[in-house]
């Protein structure tokens, strides 16, 4: 440590929130260079370098290939399928001195494409799955928490090519293996959740959730154990259609200030309204929000639609949920412009049936069942309607998982109920399909002489993101707990006492150890206080630690496993102590 590149910190960097960032910048791992960009710093980049390997070596053992693609690139591949425009802010665009459109590679299922086309023309050649370690870009909107979400950040990203359908269900249960193996071996406290396939397309999908307070992802999981969903692919089960034979006649009442669900309740309540006999809830009400989509159409132009989203009053638009819903079209809340706009949205009592008068379309949350009966805005100022039946009174363009889940909502398929809980996205596998390689018509002899084309997966770990959740995940107040395998160093000996029979006993349990191939980062500071030397130790992280201080005058030494036990060994034998707990 005399001649490491390292100066720990004491206090928080200011622009920190979470734990893992706050710890790794005042361990001296990582260093921002701007926002959402890091320098490695020696300690980081080994602990980076050991999470590659680990990951490496499952995608390895599932049969994957690496190999390297730049990270600066053409436009062409991803004008192809479209994703140079439908990418948005988030692709950081640039040209070369000849002005030729240039990116910085966010993802690259475009350039493992098109080589494979390029290469292979046999169904003899497949399946083939190829990977990369290597630094991605994206303009993120919101960077947060250093290396958790970065601008630049690095990504294993693998892909399988496949002749048939089952042959791709085969490469992607491989990849949910290692993914497995990978978080496991790590000791990661992890959920794999249905998710969404989101701007990619495709079907299967799921994602391996680091569990923590400080993750960005709500997941729901089921009472049973057996079902657990990112929130946005949680699908809501569709009621049976409601036979309305006996219901009456909608009813336009006056409802003075009643522009919230609450107050419009508390009319309902106070003019004697009932529902089934009994007093009305906010369940019973309708909110109507207005939202404006957008879409590219075939040219690529941005096109802007008026869009009504029911959800029952007692719950919340989600607007992430929405917004997966909505993909690879965007929404933004209605705005004071948009009301200016059209006339006929009187804030605070837009309802259906006003909305399915002007045109516009209105998308529903499955709870609001056909035939079912409701209390919502009758779009003029103050009115509310009683009894404004689905499918009767007002119709439903399409049904649109918009609505907030809440803790206890039943989960699909009688798997009892949900609870909510918070993530960190580390890795994500899907079945891709044919997209990409329909975009670039990539065509395979088959067996039969015919031209097939063949069917991709796609499988992404956040490989500098895994590091952070583990710090997320390992770490007290004293600072960092690294697992053995992936620590900069398996044992940290720190010498904390002047005498020369103790500072050369350093020396000779650091060369016994070295020798013996443990990894030994040695605090040889010579003017440094034991004080400052035990809370760097700390904060660091290394799972061992020798002391060499007080006790060594009787021979003995401190033995620390970091995030747990100390004791007092002798000094003679600490290696074999040791060596059978970093081997163990
Ligand atoms: P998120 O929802 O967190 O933005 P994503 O769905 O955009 O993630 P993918 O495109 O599936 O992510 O990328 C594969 C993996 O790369 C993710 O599972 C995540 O672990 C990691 N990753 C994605 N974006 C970032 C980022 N900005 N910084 C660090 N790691 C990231
Ligand atoms: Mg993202």
């Amino acid at each position: 440590m005399s001649q490491l590149f390292l100066c720990t910190l004491r206090d928080d960097p200011a622009d920190a929130e979470v734990p893992s960032h706050k710890l790794l910048v005042r361990a001296g791992y990582i260093r921002r260079a701007a926002p959402g960009i890091y320098s490695w710093l020696p300690l980081g980049l080994r602990t980076l370098r050991k999470i590659e390997d680990h990951v490496r070596s499952e995608m390895d053992a599932i049969g994957a290939q690496e190999m390297l693609f730049p990270g600066l690139l053409p436009r062409e591949p991803y004008q192809t399928t479209g994703r140079w425009d439908e990418y948005g802010d988030e692709l950081f665009r640039l040209k070369d001195r000849k002005g030729a459109d240039m990116l910085l590679g966010p993802t690259h299922e475009e350039m493992f494409t098109a080589t494979v086309k390029d290469l292979y023309a046999s169904y003899k050649d497949f399946p083939v799955t190829l990977y990369q370690i290597q630094t991605k870009y994206r303009d993120e909107a919101r960077p947060r928490a250093g290396i958790l979400r970065g601008r630049e950040f690095v990504m294993k990203d693998s892909y399988s090519f496949d002749m048939s359908d089952e042959g791709l269900a085969e490469s992607y249960a491989k990849h949910r293996t290692a993914y497995q193996r990978i978080f496991d071996g790590l000791g990661v406290d992890y959920v794999i959740c249905q998710a969404t396939s989101g701007a990619m397309g495709g079907s299967a999908s799921e994602e391996f959730l680091a569990v923590s307070p400080t993750g960005e992802d709500t997941f729901v999981r089921s009472s049973d154990g057996e079902y657990a969903a990112n929130v946005e692919a949680v699908v809501t089960p569709r009621p049976e259609p409601v036979d309305y034979s006996a219901t009456p006649a909608a009813v336009k009442h006056e409802t003075p200030v009643s522009e919230t669900i609450e107050t419009l309740v508390e009319w309902a309540n106070g003019a004697g309204i009932q529902v089934e006999g009994r007093a009305v809830t906010a369940a019973d009400t309708l909110k109507c929000m207005t939202v404006v989509v957008t879409r590219l159409d075939e040219e690529g132009n941005e096109v802007e639609e008026l869009t009504g989203v029911l959800v029952p009053g007692d719950r919340a638009l989600d607007e992430k949920r929405l917004e997966a819903a909505l993909e690879p079209a965007t929404f933004r809340l209605a705005e004071e412009e948009d009301f200016r706009k059209h006339p006929f949205l009187v804030k605070g009592y837009i309802g259906p049936e006003g909305l399915n008068r002007n045109g516009v379309p209105v998308l529903a949350d499955p709870r609001i069942a056909e035939g079912s009966a409701w209390i919502t805005g009758a779009d003029e100022d103050q009115r509310h309607y009683v009894n404004l039946v689905n499918g009767r009174d007002f119709t439903v363009d399409g049904y649109v998982e918009a609505a907030e889940i809440k803790e206890g909502d039943r989960a699909p398929e009688g798997h009892g109920t949900l609870s909510l809980a918070r993530g960190i996205e580390l890795g994500h596998i899907f079945q891709l399909g044919r997209k990409y390689t329909e975009a670039f018509d990539v065509q395979i002899l088959d067996e039969n002489g015919k031209r097939s084309v063949p069917t991709m997966g796609s499988y992404g770990v956040g490989v500098s993101r895994l590091m952070a959740a583990i710090a997320e995940q390992r770490h007290d107040e004293k600072g960092l707990v690294w697992p053995k395998q992936i620590a900069p160093y398996q044992v940290h000996v720190a010498v904390a006492n002047k005498d020369a029979a103790a500072v050369s006993a350093g020396d000779e349990l650091v060369a016994a150890l070295d020798a013996a191939g443990v990894e030994v980062l040695f605090d040889d500071r010579p003017k440094v206080s034991p004080g400052v030397k035990f809370k760097d130790a700390e904060l660091l992280g290394m799972p061992f630690a020798v002391i060499l201080g007080r006790a060594f005058a009787e021979g003995n030494v401190e033995l620390r496993v970091r995030g747990g036990e100390t004791s007092e060994v002798p000094y003679e034998g600490v290696v074999e102590r040791l060596l059978e707990l970093v081997r163990g």
